[in-house]
């Protein structure tokens, strides 16, 4: 069967805006001011105002954004950063590439976001900081991480690819931390037409050194402070992520309106558990993720009656070859290990209809039906 109701729907998202955005690029190859320039600049002061962050330094990617705040936090030969396994490759890839070296320690039930209970035991000498991962579209336990950072003299970066906008206790991720890193991959909550990725930060010095990593390290024309790379974000993406920065809240509300239709008919089906939100913590639902047993045959039965599933992310990293040096004994990620053989992100995006959300639940109450009774 075809599909009747996709992952994500881009291009209807990209109907409604594509005058405006049309327009913006029709001005940049007027002008020819392709990289840096006002276009970056707008979209700079207005993504750090919506984080409630000092700074928003563009950059090229979500992974670049990871890599510059590790290497600005100076992270070295053998220091350890703490973090979950329970996420994108791109979070420990970073950590590797800046040079460190990550810890991974199991989440908590339910949010599966970092467990901050797990953190005392995690600790060594070589730790330098705590990098917990804004899974989902909802953050940790901001709170709870920050108050035992502090006590150790750590620093906090979020990985908050995945929560544009995500709010805990009245503040904003990427504002939570020393410093967050922000993805604008195409299917994220906010995404550009092409690749662009941020860091928002309250600390001048930090804003500082990261705006010369991504350009060659280069303080003034000709000089070059540091050791840096070409990690800018191009001015078309820019002006794009402008026009869709301005639906942001409009786009979270509708997805936070579609998981709120979800819970309503799923909520006690036999065998299912829906997201769980942890206190103080508002979910942009970048994902909805439900967990049930017997995931793979459920997907398969949801994909024959035209309903696309994901699993994110069935296989931990400590379990990925490049990092399975780095597992921590048998059993200390217990909560982790369980979930990725659970996990199923529904289709959620702002463009779905009551119709398509109640076309989900229909077949996942029929899928769970059918794979029970087979
Ligand atoms: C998307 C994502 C990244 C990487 O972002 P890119 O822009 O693809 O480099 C990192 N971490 C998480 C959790 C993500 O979801």
């Amino acid at each position: 069967m075809k599909t009747r109701v996709p992952l994500n729907d881009l291009p209807a998202q990209h109907r409604e805006l594509k005058g405006e955005i049309l327009a913006r690029w029709e001005t940049i190859l007027d002008t020819g001011a392709f990289v840096g320039g006002e276009a970056v600049e707008t979209f700079e002061r207005d993504f750090a105002e919506a984080c409630g962050a000092g700074h928003c330094v563009a950059v090229s990617s979500g992974t670049d954004a990871l890599r510059f705040i590790l290497r600005a936090l100076g992270l070295g030969e053998g220091d350890e950063v703490i973090t979950v396994a329970n996420t994108f490759i791109a979070t420990a890839a970073a950590i590797t590439q800046a040079g460190g070296r990550a810890v991974f320690v199991d989440v908590e039930p339910g949010t599966m976001t970092l467990d901050p209970a797990r953190l005392k035991a995690a600790v060594t000498s070589r730790t330098r900081g705590i990098l917990p991962v804004q899974i989902f579209g909802q953050t940790a336990d901001m709170d709870a991480i920050n108050s035992f950072a502090e006590k150790r003299g750590l620093w906090v970066v979020e990985d908050a690819c995945q929560a544009h906008l995500a709010d805990y206790r009245g503040r904003t991720a990427g504002a939570l931390g020393t410093a967050g890193a922000f993805s604008f991959y195409p299917a994220k909550n906010l995404g550009a037409c092409g690749e662009a990725g941020a860091v928002t930060t309250s600390d001048d010095g930090l804003a500082e050194t990261i705006r010369m990593f991504r350009h060659q390290g280069q303080s003034k024309k000709n000089v070059h402070e540091v050791r840096g790379t070409n990690g800018r974000c191009d001015a078309l993406q820019a002006a794009a992520l402008s026009v869709k920065l301005a639906r942001l809240p409009q786009w979270n509300r509708r997805r936070q309106e579609i998981a709120r239709r979800y819970r309503r008919q799923l909520e006690g089906l036999d065998g299912v558990e829906l997201p769980v939100e942890g206190e103080g913590r508002t979910h942009v639902y970048h994902q909805f993720v439900i967990r049930l047993q017997r995931r793979d045959d459920v997907a398969q039965a949801l994909h024959r009656a035209g309903v696309a599933t994901a699993v994110h992310y069935p296989v931990p990293l400590h379990r990925q070859p490049p990092f399975r040096h780095l597992a921590p004994p048998e059993g200390s990620l217990a909560v982790t290990e369980r979930y990725a053989g659970e996990i199923l992100s529904l289709p959620v995006y702002a463009e779905m209809t009551d119709d398509q959300v109640d076309l989900v639940c229909r077949e996942l109450k029929r899928a769970t039906a059918e794979v029970a009774a087979g």
